[in-house]
């Protein structure tokens, strides 16, 4: 199928969305996948929706859980965007556009892009899902990483395409050759840089690679959610001369709003055209005002890159003196622990101690993804993470403390 193809597929989707099947469509985001990972392995009594799933997993964490499973950011909002939230409440009661303007304009500017190559969502599973949904279909695969991020294949499991996946290279970077390679009639390559779940980096020597090796009418989807938090340089520029490719950034993970919600596809304005058709809600306004004083902070990326390499890389420091094997290279908020036994007794060993941590992938199922939480999170982590790692697993960790509720299975 070729492009104009792929916006005819979009077109019979958006009529059956007016007919309102989409609803069932579900954007996924990283806290659907972190905490489908906690679900027990023994069938509840009776089966519970995911949100209500989400709901009784949370209400029933103890206070003092450390959360450190989903990838967030447990320093919030920056001050200057809480101030601004409180500021703007009272504009509530009227449709933004203008906020969410001096947003697009604050990134064009910093960023050197056209505003018109902008669009704001509110947060970047939106405009990921949308772009696969878009660029994908039965006759046009995904290709993708692994393990990388899961929400891209999902969305093409619902646009019925094949999704093919390459393994990362030695260094755990994505293998661009094999990416390029995997199939010539792709309609989306999805590049997660710094990757998820492993934290580790492809070079934009690479990126720039892939632009010119794949196939002309593949999409290339960059998603730098995580970029400030590593020396990853950003492909963005390369929007600005041609269609095929859209990067996608964030404010859930350095900016710490992930319960605010904002993120950007950026994009030519062709293509963000196309992908409007998928939806395009109106923004709150309280969160184009805090997104835009967060990138005003110029202070904030430098300090909280900092502060979460400082915990990160005191936890690698403890894990390499005690022998644990680690998937090295991570410059994210994130990195990987080859536990030498399953992933998920190692789990549901921490959540009994009250430490919450992050999920496996089918292709390592004994590696474990940890998240960076404070640094007082961190060292509760190392203490209970000693003690599971000391004790030889047993049938008792097959249940989570969480065994009376179930959840849709999402692999
Ligand atoms: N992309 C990646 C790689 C992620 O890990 C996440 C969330 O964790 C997202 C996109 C989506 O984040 P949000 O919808 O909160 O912007």
């Amino acid at each position: 199928m070729t492009m104009s193809n792929a916006s005819s597929s979009v077109s019979r989707r958006s009529f059956m969305r007016m007919a309102g099947i989409a609803a069932s469509i579900p954007v996924l985001s990283e806290s659907h996948f972190a905490w489908a990972a906690q679900q027990p392995t023994k069938p509840a009594s009776k089966p519970v929706s995911q949100q209500q799933m989400m709901k009784q997993m949370m209400m029933s964490m103890p206070k003092d859980a450390v959360l450190i499973n989903a990838n967030e950011n447990p320093l919030g909002p920056c001050e200057a965007a809480r101030s601004a939230i409180a500021s703007v409440a009272s504009k509530g009661g009227r449709y933004d556009i203008l906020e969410m303007m001096n947003l697009v304009d604050v990134f064009a500017k910093q960023n050197n892009v056209d505003p018109d190559y902008i669009a704001v969502y509110a947060g970047s599973s939106e405009p990921l899902h949308y772009s696969v949904l878009t660029y994908t279909s039965p006759t046009r695969s995904f290709v993708a990483g692994n393990p990388t991020y899961e929400a891209g294949g999902r969305a093409a499991e619902i646009a019925k395409a094949k999704v093919l996946q390459t393994p990362l290279t030695s260094t755990y970077s994505h293998d661009v050759k094999a990416l390029a390679a995997a199939d010539s009639s792709a309609g989306v390559i999805y590049l997660c840089n710094p990757n998820n779940p492993t934290g580790t980096i492809t070079s934009r020597k690479d990126i720039l690679w892939l632009l010119d090796n794949k196939s002309k009418d593949t999409m290339l989807l960059v998603d730098e959610a995580y970029i400030h938090l590593s020396d990853a340089e950003s492909v963005t520029d390369q929007v600005a001369n041609r269609k095929d490719i859209i990067v996608l950034r964030t404010f859930s993970k350095i900016y710490g709003m992930a319960g605010i919600r904002c993120g950007l596809a950026i994009a030519h304005p062709d293509v963000l055209r196309k992908l409007e058709s998928c939806g395009q809600n109106a923004m709150p306004i309280t969160s184009s005002i805090a997104a835009r004083v967060s990138l005003e902070d110029t202070a904030l990326i430098p300090a909280r890159k900092a502060y979460i390499a400082e915990a990160r890389n005191e936890t690698l420091k403890f894990l390499a003196a005690n022998n644990y094997k680690v998937i090295p290279g991570s410059q994210s908020n994130c990195f990987m622990i080859d536990t030498g036994r399953k992933g998920r007794d190692v789990m549901a060993a921490m959540a009994q101690k009250k430490v919450i941590i992050g999920r496996t992938w089918a292709i390592w199922p004994n590696v474990v993804r940890i998240s960076v939480g404070t640094k007082e999170d961190m060292a509760k982590f190392r203490t209970a993470f000693k003690e599971v790692m000391d004790t030889p697993p047993t049938s008792a960790y097959l249940h989570t403390p969480f065994e009376d509720v179930s959840f849709p299975q999402l692999s």
